[in-house]
């Protein structure tokens, strides 16, 4: 039998763009026998604000405070924040502001596709949102519903992602002032999923050694889509620059039906053992 024990560090509830609310996460993490999740959520620590009040602590999972910061980059780059103070007052503040830049946006992606015959109003998008964030997921979930897609990742091929026709950017913090703020949080910043970056080789190693400078603490070496290849180019990566190893799934309920909590496609295995580094690290054991 299988005793190791397993956790998953990146995952999204209603409080941005998943479909469990922090509770049922919570829940369903315990159902599938996780010794500790992490809520991610995109610009908000709203969800985790209300974990953390209602349940001081769980005897039976460890709940990780957690952060998803989209940081400046020519295409897509996330940072992840880890035991992050979320109520943190320059954290609160500073996602406030976020989040305004991300309502800005909204109105100009619906522009678009409502100029190509799609036609979707902003409140149909925001009755798809229960929290404070309205994200292209909401919007690609009334596409569907519509019947302009068949599904949310065709809404994002075809429409949504960067260099698609209805994308549209919006202002971001530095990736340095995301680690930053991070760290003034009392967190641990780590690069989410580079495999979107679309750099390979000496290339990515370059934009890492940037991030490194920047004050970077850890990168996510186990995820949902990598291949074996991609999982073991990113840990001898850690190992050299003496990076935390982190690790998730992108969870996001419905929104990504076919990605399930800790095991993402169905075989991904994220040790407990990297949680024990970290926590040595920042001197929490
Ligand atoms: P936003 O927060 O509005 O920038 O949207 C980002 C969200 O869209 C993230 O949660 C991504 O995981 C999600 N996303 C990006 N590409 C896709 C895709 N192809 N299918 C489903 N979700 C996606
Ligand atoms: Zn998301
Ligand atoms: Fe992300
Ligand atoms: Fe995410």
């Amino acid at each position: 039998m299988d005793m190791e024990r397993y956790i998953d560090l990146h995952t999204h509830s209603t409080a941005s763009d998943g479909t469990m609310t922090p509770s049922e996460l919570i829940e369903y993490a315990m159902e599938k026998n996780l010794a500790a999740i992490a809520i991610t959520d995109h610009d908000t620590v709203e969800g985790v604000q209300q974990v953390i009040r209602n349940h001081a602590v769980n005897p039976y999972i460890e709940v990780i405070p957690g952060i998803e910061i989209s940081v400046e980059y020519e295409g897509e780059m996330h940072i992840l924040g880890y035991y992050i103070d979320v109520e943190h007052p320059l954290l609160n503040q500073t996602l406030e502001r976020l989040r305004e830049f991300r309502n800005r946006r909204n109105p100009k992606i619906l522009e678009k596709l409502n100029q190509m015959g799609f036609s979707i109003t902003l409140d149909e998008v925001a009755a798809k949102a229960n929290g404070e964030i309205i994200g292209r997921p909401h919007i690609a979930a009334v596409m569907q519903e519509k019947g302009f897609v068949s599904s949310i990742n065709e809404a994002f091929e075809k429409y949504l992602d960067v260099g698609k026709p209805a994308y549209v950017s919006r202002q971001r913090l530095t990736p340095r002032e995301g680690i930053k703020l991070i760290k003034d949080a009392g967190g641990i910043a780590v690069l989410a999923h580079p495999v979107y970056l679309e750099k390979k080789g000496v290339e990515f190693e370059e934009l890492l050694k940037r991030l490194i400078d920047d004050g970077l603490d850890g990168m996510e070496c186990y995820y949902a889509t990598y291949s074996k290849m991609e999982q073991d180019q990113y840990l001898a990566l850690a190992a050299k620059y003496n990076l935390l190893v982190t690790g998730g799934s992108d969870f996001h309920g419905r929104n990504k039906p076919d990605i399930d909590l800790g095991t993402g496609y169905g075989d991904l295995k994220i040790p407990y053992y990297l949680l024990e580094k970290i926590k040595k690290g920042l001197g929490r054991d």
